[in-house]
């Protein structure tokens, strides 16, 4: 099995962003200790409308200050091999830097909420934010909290920066809230399909490409181990990212009383379930796995599951790769 190791490389979108250091620099550099001591590569979903943005404020001491330092990041994952690709939250078009944080509005959290004109400015001209720091283009796209739909104005934004691979849709995904919505009810239970006008939908000649996130349904009583962790053992499962994340209280609540769909992930606690997803992989003789995590949400106990869980796929045969060198 191929399996390829994601991670969304971004701040935090609640009342608190957090710093660049404690969400982005520090936990990455502990990522990139775990890929070169396995000799494996990760894929890192840069969030390009930040990158923007502080390059809009880069008369400011501190948003140069993280901004050169981010620049030194991401050089150094692509000089190592790591997969630089495009992530887009587009709600930074409405974030301000103000005595020295950002004031972050998320009113238009996702592509939809933007028309198709703006829509295509948005992609451009952060893809080109990226391609300004690593001198390279972008060969896959995630989109920011999962919103991809409705495709149409993102499909032509893509095709216009040559991006044809997508990475979002995780099967029975559903999300409805203030700031998301994304439904990937109807998506197939494939490890990857093309698809042309809906990434839901499997279009055998369509020219886009979906490689999903890896699903894992949770059961409730994981998330009151969960909870429990965190409270008990805060050293050990607490992410170290020091920001907030944007919430739906109404969802989470749900997660303590039935079943939900998930994906594959190594923020925190949820590394714990990565060796079932890949067992269920295996049963099912899935040729591809795809995990989704945030450097930002790793915990000391999801570094440690991670570099084990590395360990064991390779002793097992399988291997680790980027979307690009497939
Ligand atoms: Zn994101």
């Amino acid at each position: 099995m191929q399996i390829h190791i994601s991670f969304d490389y971004e701040l935090f979108f609640g009342n608190a962003s957090g710093s660049v250091e404690k969400c982005m620099l520090e936990p990455t550099q502990q990522l990139i200790d775990i890929a070169c001591k396995h000799n494996v590569p990760f894929i890192f979903f840069v969030d390009a409308g930040y990158l923007f943005q502080l390059k809009k404020y880069i008369h400011i001491e501190t948003c140069k200050q993280d901004y050169d330092k981010i620049t030194l990041q991401l050089n150094r994952l692509a000089s190592l091999g790591h997969e630089i690709a495009l992530h887009i939250h587009p709600h930074w078009e409405d974030c301000r830097f103000e005595n020295n944080q950002w004031i972050i509005d998320t009113t238009r959290y996702k592509l939809a909420d933007f028309t198709e004109k703006e829509v295509g400015e948005i992609v451009s001209k952060y893809h080109h934010a990226i391609k300004e720091i690593t001198g390279k283009p972008c060969k896959s796209y995630r989109a920011g909290g999962w919103c991809i739909q409705p495709f149409e104005s993102i499909r032509k934004a893509l095709i216009e920066n040559a991006i044809f691979v997508d990475s979002t849709v995780y099967y029975k995904g559903f999300h409805d809230s203030k700031a998301h919505f994304y439904d990937f009810t109807k998506a197939p239970d494939l490890c990857e399909w093309n698809f042309e006008n809906d990434p839901c939908i499997e279009n055998k000649t369509g020219m886009f490409k979906e490689i999903p996130v890896t699903a894992d349904q949770i059961p409730p009583l994981f998330y009151w181990k969960l909870y429990l962790k965190m409270r008990l053992n805060p050293l050990v499962y607490k992410p170290v990212g020091d920001g907030n994340w944007l919430v739906d209280k109404k969802r989470i609540y749900k997660h303590f009383h039935t079943s939900t769909n998930h994906f594959a992930c190594c923020d925190g606690f949820f590394a714990s379930r990565l060796q079932f997803v890949l067992k269920d992989a295996e049963k099912q003789k899935k040729s591809k796995m795809m995990v989704l995590s945030h450097p930002k949400s790793m915990a000391p106990y999801s570094f440690n599951t991670l570099n084990k869980f590395i360990m064991s796929a390779k002793s097992k045969g399988h291997t680790f790769n980027t979307i690009t060198n497939e």
